[in-house]
Protein backbone atom coordinates (compact mmCIF):
# COMPACT_ATOMS: atom_id res chain seq x y z
CA UNK A 1 0.00 0.00 0.00
CA UNK A 2 1.05 3.82 -0.57
CA UNK A 3 2.79 5.50 2.20
CA UNK A 4 0.72 7.89 4.30
CA UNK A 5 1.31 11.29 4.00
CA UNK A 6 0.92 14.16 6.30
CA UNK A 7 -0.08 17.43 5.43
CA UNK A 8 0.31 20.58 7.80
CA UNK A 9 -2.11 23.48 6.52
CA UNK A 10 -4.05 21.01 4.60
CA UNK A 11 -6.73 22.88 4.94
CA UNK A 12 -5.55 26.47 3.43
CA UNK A 13 -6.03 26.97 -0.14
CA UNK A 14 -2.57 25.51 -1.65
CA UNK A 15 -2.51 22.47 0.81
CA UNK A 16 -5.77 21.79 0.19
CA UNK A 17 -5.02 21.14 -3.54
CA UNK A 18 -1.84 19.11 -2.52
CA UNK A 19 -4.28 16.83 -0.40
CA UNK A 20 -6.68 16.37 -3.40
CA UNK A 21 -3.69 15.37 -5.67
CA UNK A 22 -2.37 13.38 -3.15
CA UNK A 23 -5.54 11.40 -2.92
CA UNK A 24 -6.43 11.23 -6.61
CA UNK A 25 -3.08 9.73 -7.38
CA UNK A 26 -4.23 6.77 -4.30
CA UNK A 27 -2.22 8.13 -1.17
CA UNK A 28 -3.45 7.81 2.17
CA UNK A 29 -3.41 11.85 3.48
CA UNK A 30 -3.49 12.89 7.14
CA UNK A 31 -4.09 16.62 7.53
CA UNK A 32 -2.99 18.69 10.27
CA UNK A 33 -4.36 22.22 10.14
CA UNK A 34 -5.43 24.57 13.13
CA UNK A 35 -8.17 26.07 11.09
CA UNK A 36 -7.29 29.59 11.86
CA UNK A 37 -7.16 30.56 8.34
CA UNK A 38 -8.16 26.92 6.91
CA UNK A 39 -11.19 25.55 6.52
CA UNK A 40 -12.72 21.97 7.81
CA UNK A 41 -14.89 22.18 4.44
CA UNK A 42 -11.91 22.58 2.36
CA UNK A 43 -10.21 19.28 3.29
CA UNK A 44 -11.73 16.52 0.86
CA UNK A 45 -13.26 14.10 3.27
CA UNK A 46 -11.13 11.03 1.57
CA UNK A 47 -8.39 12.97 4.14
CA UNK A 48 -8.23 12.54 7.94
CA UNK A 49 -8.44 16.03 9.29
CA UNK A 50 -6.66 16.66 12.94
CA UNK A 51 -7.32 19.96 14.15
CA UNK A 52 -3.99 21.22 16.08
CA UNK A 53 -0.72 23.29 15.84
CA UNK A 54 2.30 21.92 14.59
CA UNK A 55 3.98 23.62 17.40
CA UNK A 56 2.59 20.97 20.01
CA UNK A 57 5.26 18.65 19.37
CA UNK A 58 3.55 15.94 21.92
CA UNK A 59 0.59 16.01 19.38
CA UNK A 60 2.62 15.89 16.42
CA UNK A 61 4.43 12.96 17.60
CA UNK A 62 1.42 11.04 18.35
CA UNK A 63 0.00 11.47 15.32
CA UNK A 64 3.41 10.74 12.87
CA UNK A 65 3.44 7.24 14.80
CA UNK A 66 0.08 6.81 15.31
CA UNK A 67 -0.19 6.96 11.22
CA UNK A 68 2.63 5.39 10.42
CA UNK A 69 3.20 8.95 8.32
CA UNK A 70 6.43 8.43 5.81
CA UNK A 71 6.70 11.88 4.05
CA UNK A 72 5.53 15.51 5.26
CA UNK A 73 4.58 18.70 3.24
CA UNK A 74 4.37 21.38 5.28
CA UNK A 75 1.84 24.42 3.97
CA UNK A 76 0.84 25.43 7.48
CA UNK A 77 2.63 28.82 7.94
CA UNK A 78 1.36 33.08 8.20
CA UNK A 79 1.24 34.40 3.92
CA UNK A 80 1.02 37.87 4.41
CA UNK A 81 3.45 40.58 3.52
CA UNK A 82 1.52 43.58 4.95
CA UNK A 83 0.72 41.93 8.49
CA UNK A 84 4.81 40.26 8.48
CA UNK A 85 5.54 43.98 8.47
CA UNK A 86 3.14 45.09 11.64
CA UNK A 87 3.61 41.92 13.63
CA UNK A 88 7.01 40.29 12.48
CA UNK A 89 7.04 38.32 15.36
CA UNK A 90 3.86 35.99 14.30
CA UNK A 91 5.92 35.41 11.71
CA UNK A 92 8.83 34.07 12.72
CA UNK A 93 6.99 32.18 15.64
CA UNK A 94 3.76 30.93 12.99
CA UNK A 95 6.75 30.06 10.20
CA UNK A 96 10.54 29.74 11.66
CA UNK A 97 10.13 28.15 15.11
CA UNK A 98 6.88 26.38 14.23
CA UNK A 99 8.69 24.76 11.35
CA UNK A 100 11.70 24.01 13.62
CA UNK A 101 9.63 22.58 15.99
CA UNK A 102 7.77 20.31 13.25
CA UNK A 103 11.24 19.41 11.61
CA UNK A 104 12.88 18.41 15.33
CA UNK A 105 9.41 16.16 15.96
CA UNK A 106 9.90 14.36 12.21
CA UNK A 107 13.29 13.87 12.90
CA UNK A 108 12.81 12.25 16.46
CA UNK A 109 9.67 10.27 14.54
CA UNK A 110 12.32 8.64 11.42
CA UNK A 111 10.15 10.44 9.27
CA UNK A 112 12.82 11.06 6.24
CA UNK A 113 10.93 13.03 3.62
CA UNK A 114 9.61 16.80 3.84
CA UNK A 115 8.34 19.11 1.38
CA UNK A 116 8.35 22.68 2.58
CA UNK A 117 5.69 25.19 0.87
CA UNK A 118 8.49 28.60 -0.07
CA UNK A 119 8.30 31.31 -1.52
CA UNK A 120 9.50 33.55 -4.35
CA UNK A 121 9.71 36.18 -1.26
CA UNK A 122 13.03 34.90 -0.69
CA UNK A 123 14.55 36.37 -3.96
CA UNK A 124 13.39 40.03 -2.54
CA UNK A 125 13.46 42.61 -5.27
CA UNK A 126 14.89 40.35 -8.43
CA UNK A 127 17.81 41.08 -9.97
CA UNK A 128 17.38 39.44 -13.20
CA UNK A 129 14.39 38.11 -15.06
CA UNK A 130 13.67 35.47 -15.25
CA UNK A 131 14.84 34.85 -12.11
CA UNK A 132 16.74 31.54 -10.82
CA UNK A 133 17.22 29.59 -7.66
CA UNK A 134 20.83 30.50 -7.82
CA UNK A 135 20.14 34.65 -7.53
CA UNK A 136 21.09 35.63 -4.06
CA UNK A 137 18.29 35.76 -1.67
CA UNK A 138 17.48 39.10 -0.13
CA UNK A 139 13.90 39.40 1.07
CA UNK A 140 12.87 42.79 1.78
CA UNK A 141 9.92 42.05 4.35
CA UNK A 142 9.60 39.43 7.15
CA UNK A 143 7.96 37.27 5.34
CA UNK A 144 10.24 37.08 3.24
CA UNK A 145 12.87 36.42 5.94
CA UNK A 146 10.77 33.95 7.90
CA UNK A 147 10.23 31.67 5.12
CA UNK A 148 13.94 32.07 4.22
CA UNK A 149 15.21 30.88 7.82
CA UNK A 150 12.89 27.89 7.50
CA UNK A 151 14.69 26.76 4.10
CA UNK A 152 17.92 27.22 5.45
CA UNK A 153 17.29 25.53 8.87
CA UNK A 154 16.19 22.64 6.43
CA UNK A 155 19.30 22.49 4.58
CA UNK A 156 21.35 22.83 7.78
CA UNK A 157 19.39 19.57 9.56
CA UNK A 158 19.21 17.73 5.99
CA UNK A 159 22.81 17.73 6.20
CA UNK A 160 23.39 16.67 10.10
CA UNK A 161 20.85 13.72 9.71
CA UNK A 162 19.04 11.32 7.76
CA UNK A 163 16.45 13.87 6.32
CA UNK A 164 15.97 15.19 2.34
CA UNK A 165 13.85 17.58 1.35
CA UNK A 166 12.52 20.40 -0.83
CA UNK A 167 12.01 23.70 -0.74
CA UNK A 168 9.07 25.05 -3.91
CA UNK A 169 9.53 28.48 -4.48
CA UNK A 170 5.93 29.59 -4.97
CA UNK A 171 5.62 32.77 -7.45
CA UNK A 172 1.84 34.14 -8.22
CA UNK A 173 -0.59 31.18 -7.68
CA UNK A 174 -4.28 31.59 -8.79
CA UNK A 175 -7.30 29.66 -10.15
CA UNK A 176 -8.68 26.73 -8.31
CA UNK A 177 -9.21 22.89 -9.03
CA UNK A 178 -10.60 22.30 -11.86
CA UNK A 179 -13.68 20.07 -11.06
CA UNK A 180 -14.52 22.88 -8.30
CA UNK A 181 -13.50 21.04 -5.32
CA UNK A 182 -11.85 23.88 -3.80
CA UNK A 183 -10.18 27.45 -4.28
CA UNK A 184 -9.36 30.34 -2.05
CA UNK A 185 -11.74 31.14 0.36
CA UNK A 186 -9.98 33.69 2.55
CA UNK A 187 -12.68 36.49 3.92
CA UNK A 188 -9.75 38.98 3.05
CA UNK A 189 -8.58 39.19 -0.93
CA UNK A 190 -5.43 40.81 -1.71
CA UNK A 191 -4.11 39.05 -4.62
CA UNK A 192 -4.61 40.48 -8.41
CA UNK A 193 -6.77 37.13 -9.68
CA UNK A 194 -9.06 36.90 -6.31
CA UNK A 195 -9.93 40.34 -6.40
CA UNK A 196 -10.57 40.59 -9.68
CA UNK A 197 -12.74 36.90 -9.63
CA UNK A 198 -14.88 39.20 -6.61
CA UNK A 199 -15.44 42.03 -9.15
CA UNK A 200 -16.59 39.25 -12.04
CA UNK A 201 -19.42 37.56 -9.80
CA UNK A 202 -20.22 41.61 -8.45
CA UNK A 203 -18.77 41.66 -4.95
CA UNK A 204 -16.62 44.74 -6.10
CA UNK A 205 -17.76 47.39 -8.60
CA UNK A 206 -13.89 47.92 -9.71
CA UNK A 207 -10.25 47.19 -9.26
CA UNK A 208 -7.61 49.18 -8.81
CA UNK A 209 -4.18 48.72 -10.20
CA UNK A 210 -1.52 49.58 -8.09
CA UNK A 211 1.10 51.38 -10.28
CA UNK A 212 1.24 52.35 -13.85
CA UNK A 213 4.57 53.88 -14.05
CA UNK A 214 6.88 50.66 -13.69
CA UNK A 215 9.38 50.05 -16.25
CA UNK A 216 7.79 47.53 -18.08
CA UNK A 217 5.90 47.46 -21.53
CA UNK A 218 2.75 48.88 -20.08
CA UNK A 219 3.72 50.23 -17.40
CA UNK A 220 2.09 47.85 -14.92
CA UNK A 221 4.03 44.70 -12.90
CA UNK A 222 4.50 41.90 -14.46
CA UNK A 223 3.99 38.67 -12.81
CA UNK A 224 4.13 34.74 -13.26
CA UNK A 225 0.62 33.39 -12.55
CA UNK A 226 0.68 29.34 -11.68
CA UNK A 227 -2.64 27.28 -11.46
CA UNK A 228 -2.69 26.02 -7.76
CA UNK A 229 -3.85 22.73 -9.70
CA UNK A 230 -0.46 22.75 -10.98
CA UNK A 231 1.04 23.81 -8.50
CA UNK A 232 -0.46 20.84 -6.61
CA UNK A 233 1.10 18.21 -9.58
CA UNK A 234 4.76 19.98 -8.75
CA UNK A 235 4.33 18.94 -4.99
CA UNK A 236 3.07 15.08 -5.61
CA UNK A 237 6.38 14.86 -8.10
CA UNK A 238 8.57 16.48 -5.80
CA UNK A 239 7.06 13.96 -3.18
CA UNK A 240 8.24 11.50 -5.12
CA UNK A 241 11.55 12.14 -6.09
CA UNK A 242 12.24 12.72 -2.37
CA UNK A 243 11.48 9.29 -1.89
CA UNK A 244 13.05 7.70 -4.83
CA UNK A 245 16.44 9.51 -4.31
CA UNK A 246 16.84 9.46 -0.08
CA UNK A 247 20.05 11.92 -0.66
CA UNK A 248 19.08 14.88 -2.48
CA UNK A 249 17.81 18.33 -1.50
CA UNK A 250 15.95 20.31 -3.86
CA UNK A 251 14.94 24.24 -4.03
CA UNK A 252 13.01 24.39 -7.16
CA UNK A 253 11.13 27.51 -8.31
CA UNK A 254 7.24 26.91 -9.38
CA UNK A 255 5.92 29.03 -12.36
CA UNK A 256 5.65 28.88 -15.75
CA UNK A 257 8.20 30.76 -17.09
CA UNK A 258 6.33 33.72 -18.72
CA UNK A 259 4.36 37.00 -17.23
CA UNK A 260 1.80 38.98 -17.63
CA UNK A 261 0.92 42.65 -16.55
CA UNK A 262 -1.54 43.76 -14.44
CA UNK A 263 -3.50 45.55 -17.31
CA UNK A 264 -3.23 41.85 -19.70
CA UNK A 265 -4.63 39.97 -16.69
CA UNK A 266 -7.33 42.69 -16.60
CA UNK A 267 -8.08 42.07 -20.33
CA UNK A 268 -7.86 38.85 -19.72
CA UNK A 269 -10.55 38.67 -17.14
CA UNK A 270 -12.79 40.92 -19.48
CA UNK A 271 -12.73 38.71 -22.39
CA UNK A 272 -13.31 35.72 -19.77
CA UNK A 273 -16.78 37.83 -18.46
CA UNK A 274 -17.96 39.13 -21.86
CA UNK A 275 -17.58 42.82 -20.09
CA UNK A 276 -15.18 45.61 -19.04
CA UNK A 277 -15.00 45.83 -15.62
CA UNK A 278 -14.32 49.26 -14.64
CA UNK A 279 -10.45 49.83 -13.45
CA UNK A 280 -8.97 52.70 -11.47
CA UNK A 281 -5.50 53.59 -11.78
CA UNK A 282 -4.11 53.84 -8.27
CA UNK A 283 -0.96 54.31 -6.20
CA UNK A 284 2.30 51.99 -6.52
CA UNK A 285 1.74 49.34 -3.28
CA UNK A 286 5.21 49.41 -1.59
CA UNK A 287 7.64 46.47 -1.84
CA UNK A 288 6.20 45.29 -5.30
CA UNK A 289 9.12 44.69 -7.68
CA UNK A 290 7.87 45.65 -10.97
CA UNK A 291 8.64 41.89 -13.10
CA UNK A 292 8.47 38.69 -11.09
CA UNK A 293 8.97 35.22 -13.78
CA UNK A 294 10.36 32.07 -12.85
CA UNK A 295 13.06 30.62 -14.32
CA UNK A 296 11.72 26.97 -14.15
CA UNK A 297 14.14 24.93 -15.58
CA UNK A 298 15.16 23.38 -12.68
CA UNK A 299 11.66 22.16 -12.03
CA UNK A 300 11.65 20.67 -15.52
CA UNK A 301 14.40 19.01 -15.76
CA UNK A 302 14.64 17.35 -12.16
CA UNK A 303 10.76 16.40 -12.01
CA UNK A 304 8.96 14.57 -15.04
CA UNK A 305 6.20 17.91 -13.88
CA UNK A 306 4.56 19.56 -16.85
CA UNK A 307 1.90 22.27 -16.99
CA UNK A 308 -1.34 21.26 -17.31
CA UNK A 309 -2.70 24.37 -17.03
CA UNK A 310 -0.99 27.30 -18.54
CA UNK A 311 -3.60 29.44 -19.66
CA UNK A 312 -4.34 32.59 -18.09
CA UNK A 313 -8.09 32.60 -19.30
CA UNK A 314 -8.50 29.01 -18.03
CA UNK A 315 -6.81 30.30 -14.62
CA UNK A 316 -8.89 33.13 -14.51
CA UNK A 317 -12.59 31.09 -15.66
CA UNK A 318 -11.35 28.51 -12.62
CA UNK A 319 -11.08 31.32 -9.93
CA UNK A 320 -14.56 32.60 -10.83
CA UNK A 321 -16.02 29.24 -10.98
CA UNK A 322 -14.63 28.74 -7.33
CA UNK A 323 -16.21 32.46 -6.44
CA UNK A 324 -19.52 31.23 -7.61
CA UNK A 325 -19.13 28.28 -5.53
CA UNK A 326 -18.11 30.16 -2.39
CA UNK A 327 -21.14 33.00 -3.09
CA UNK A 328 -23.58 29.95 -3.11
CA UNK A 329 -21.93 28.61 0.15
CA UNK A 330 -22.23 31.81 1.82
CA UNK A 331 -25.66 32.12 0.93
CA UNK A 332 -26.44 28.98 1.88
CA UNK A 333 -25.30 29.85 5.85
CA UNK A 334 -27.02 32.74 5.49
CA UNK A 335 -30.24 31.25 5.07
CA UNK A 336 -29.58 28.12 7.33
N1 LIG B 1 -2.49 44.30 -7.91
C1 LIG B 1 -3.27 45.34 -8.38
N2 LIG B 1 -4.52 45.50 -7.83
C2 LIG B 1 -5.00 44.68 -6.85
C3 LIG B 1 -4.19 43.61 -6.39
C4 LIG B 1 -2.94 43.46 -6.94
O1 LIG B 1 -2.87 46.11 -9.24
O2 LIG B 1 -6.13 44.91 -6.39
C5 LIG B 1 -1.15 44.10 -8.50
C6 LIG B 1 -0.02 44.13 -7.49
O3 LIG B 1 0.42 45.44 -7.26
C7 LIG B 1 1.04 43.27 -8.21
C8 LIG B 1 0.20 42.27 -9.00
O4 LIG B 1 -1.11 42.84 -9.08
O5 LIG B 1 1.75 44.07 -9.13
C9 LIG B 1 0.10 40.93 -8.31
O6 LIG B 1 -0.25 41.15 -6.95
P1 LIG B 1 -0.71 40.00 -5.99
O7 LIG B 1 -1.09 40.62 -4.69
O8 LIG B 1 -1.72 39.15 -6.68
O9 LIG B 1 0.58 39.09 -5.82
P2 LIG B 1 2.10 39.47 -5.38
O10 LIG B 1 2.86 39.57 -6.66
O11 LIG B 1 2.06 40.71 -4.59
O12 LIG B 1 2.50 38.28 -4.58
Amino acid sequence: SRPHILVTGGAGYIGSHAVLALLDAGYPVIVLDNLITGFDWAVDPRATLIVGDIADSGMVAEVLHAHDIQAIMHFAGSILVAESVADPLKYYRNNTAASASLVETALKAGIRHLLFSSTAATYGQPPVSPIPETAPTVPINPYGRSKLMTEQMLADAARAHPLNHCALRYFNVAGADPHGRSGQSSAVATHLIKIAAEAAIGLRDQIAVFGSDYPTADGTCVRDYIHVSDLASAHLHALERLMAVPDENLVLNCGYGRGFSVLEVLDAVDRVTGRAIPRVMADRRPGDPPELVADNRAILSTLPWRPAHDDLEAIIADAIAWETRLAARRAGRAAA
